[in-house]
């Protein structure tokens, strides 16, 4: 019995009585919802210090700078290709199961979403207060100031260099045992996170865009397990079945908060503790993953563009369809690992191919449902990234 009850266990059985409870109780969940909102502000709570350490501590454990160079590089081109790959299953799937969108309605109501342009973007790229960035969770300027640190204190002379590190190395174990206790109560809080959803939502407002979806979801799924498990078993050489029974506590915190920067904490966790990645390899590529690495969004952009341009009756060229492939997967890139970003971006894969943002409009209905796949999946790719990068440096 004691070995049932596992918190992976219970997190599964809080993500059910949660769908049930909103389904029959929904007065109830929507009360319940500070339970949710308390897990996910101590996730919250941990998540930027954790990543500055992290990259931090795996930075200055590596043995060169050029160690560096080799991981970032790997990183990155993982990042890109399985993102791309991602674009390109959605697209091959839309394409084939061509959706009929007659008798669902066109009007919705306008969401308040401030247009994305990339020079704004690379605007905010460079911190000019860096206390500001960690104030106010600035996930990427932390990475920027952290990397930068931590390349500058390799530089300084061993008795110095070992000061710093020792601190850091004590702070990492620190935040990981905190988020140790937070992951125990990750079953009461997803309990009341997606009852929560359910409650507020409903069910209903899936049927009128239920071929939307299904496509997302089909699509999200052949990534996940086709494209990212053939990766992990191919150029990883290791079984992503076995990976996933290990590392499943992210993903399931992933699909209940929507927020890969929220599950960051839970991830490092499974991945050093559980899965026994590399300390510096997962230190690294997991927080800059939850970061950049969105393929689970990408898919969807390029599945919502496709469906509302049938929707408004605009036949996409072959052209545009690579406009897509390419916007999405910047957009991907650009999104922030919070709740909803990918609408946000969404508007510069739209604007890119001349699509009404009214459509955003539209799917905004699904959106958070459709949110706990393709986050789930994000986390899912980072942690694929984290062991098959871990290999390919020969740490593991
Ligand atoms: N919620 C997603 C994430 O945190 C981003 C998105 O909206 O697609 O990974």
């Amino acid at each position: 019995m004691k070995r049932l009850l596992t918190v992976e266990n219970l997190t599964v059985a809080g993500i059910i009585l949660g769908i049930l409870a909103g389904v029959y109780l929904p007065e109830l969940m929507l009360n319940l919802k500070f339970l949710g909102d308390v897990f996910l502000n101590l996730l919250k709570m941990i998540v930027i210090p954790l990543i500055f350490v992290s990259i931090f501590m795996s930075i200055a454990s590596l043995a060169s700078l050029n160690d560096l160079k080799n991981m970032g590089i790997k990183a990155l081109l993982y990042y890109f290709s399985t993102t791309a790959l991602a674009v390109f299953t959605g697209l091959v799937i839309t394409n084939i199961m061509k959706f009929d969108v007659s008798g669902i309605p066109k009007e919705g109501e306008v969401p308040q979403i401030n247009s994305f342009t990339w020079e704004a973007f690379l605007n905010t790229l460079i911190p000019s207060n860096i206390f500001e960035s960690f104030a106010e969770g600035k996930a990427i300027h932390v990475i920027l100031f952290s990397i930068l640190f931590a390349v500058a204190v390799v530089g300084l002379v061993n008795s110095k260099k070992e000061k710093v590190v020792g601190f850091f190395d004590g702070t990492n174990d620190a935040l990981l045992k905190i988020a140790k206790w937070i992951i125990a109560l990750s079953p009461v809080g997803v309990f009341s996170l997606i009852g929560y959803v359910v409650a507020d939502k409903g069910i209903g407002v899936i049927i009128s865009l239920w071929q939307y979806v299904v496509v997302v979801i089909v699509g999200i799924l052949i990534h996940a397990v086709i494209n990212l498990g053939l990766i992990a078993y191919l150029v990883g050489k290791f079984n992503p079945f076995k990976y996933f029974t290990k590392v499943r506590e992210a993903i399931l915190v992933a699909f209940s908060t929507c927020s890969s920067s929220a599950t960051l904490p839970v991830s490092l966790e499974v991945a050093t503790e559980k899965a026994k990645v590399d300390k510096k390899t997962a230190g690294f590529v997991l927080p800059l993953g939850a970061t950049v690495n969105m393929d689970g969004t990408a898919l969807y952009e390029a599945v919502a563009a496709i469906f509302i341009a049938s929707l408004f009756g605009i036949e996409l060229t072959l052209f545009q369809q690579v406009i897509i492939f390419i916007t999405a997967t910047l957009a991907a890139v650009g999104a922030a690992s919070i709740p909803s970003a990918g609408l946000v971006t969404m508007t510069l894969v739209f604007s890119a191919v001349g699509l009404p943002l009214e459509g955003i409009a539209i799917i905004i209905a699904v959106d958070r449902f459709l949110d706990m796949f393709r986050t789930a999946t994000n986390v899912w790719g980072d942690l694929i990234g984290a062991k098959i990068i871990s290999r390919l440096m020969k740490n593991d």
